[in-house]
């Protein structure tokens, strides 16, 4: 299916992704801060409460009870304040959060369950897209030499016109065998397109015989 450069190209895709979120994030964190200083301040206090609280439990583990009773009333009060000054001056409450093109894996293009995400195979159906040989044959051919060795000009059409998305199959028989495409109709006539982008489809007409479904 895919190879190793492809899954090497969607994997950088996605550390770069991953990347972006962190410094979008810490652009975030570092708006607000120099909006309202008491905000970095608060964080400040919060992580020096916590380092107390461990502090007097290590000397007085008998009283940890207490003292974490303690710690959790000065963090609310803490994080009270921070919410209060955020919702003032119109932040919104997950600013610090990492936010992520795809919630489903963090991008990281597998989910909770270690499973494929949906924007994985998304990616992987556009990788069988760009390597299927229209799109090579134009890349290597200006648009007017575009031309089938195997095929009749008027066999191959090119379809500047917006098409309905078909289903997606793998041609398995004659010249094309191999090409990705989106099996259309066409005037009553089964057709095979593949989206060249700014160009529009390149059709072939295609016996339905001589495709199958691709299942990711
Ligand atoms: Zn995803």
């Amino acid at each position: 299916m895919a190879d190793e450069q492809t899954l090497n190209r969607i994997m950088n895709e996605y550390e770069e992704l991953r990347i972006s979120a962190a410094n979008e994030r810490k652009k975030r964190i570092e708006k607000v801060n120099k909006k309202i200083p008491r905000v970095a301040e608060i964080e400040r206090e919060i992580f020096q409460c916590g380092m107390e609280n461990t502090k007097r439990i290590f000397k007085n583990p008998d009283k940890a009870d207490e003292y974490n009773r303690d710690f959790k009333e000065n963090l609310r009060k803490l994080e009270n304040e921070k919410s209060n000054l955020l919702k003032v001056n119109g932040i919104s409450a997950d600013y610090n959060k990492y936010k992520y093109k795809c919630e489903n894996c963090s991008d990281t293009g597998y989910d909770k369950n270690g499973k494929k995400c949906k924007c994985f195979k998304q990616k992987l159906i556009n990788a069988a897209y760009s390597v299927s040989n229209i799109e090579e044959t134009i890349k290597t051919q200006n648009f007017d030499t575009f031309s089938f060795d195997y095929y009749s000009k008027d066999v191959i059409s090119m379809n500047s016109a917006p098409l309905a998305r078909g289903e997606k199959v793998r041609v398995i028989k004659g010249p094309l065998t191999g090409l990705v495409g989106e099996l259309v109709t066409v005037d009553g006539k089964s057709k095979i397109a593949v989206r060249l982008n700014m160009l529009g489809c390149a059709c072939a007409d295609m016996p339905v015989g001589y495709v199958e479904p691709v299942r990711f």
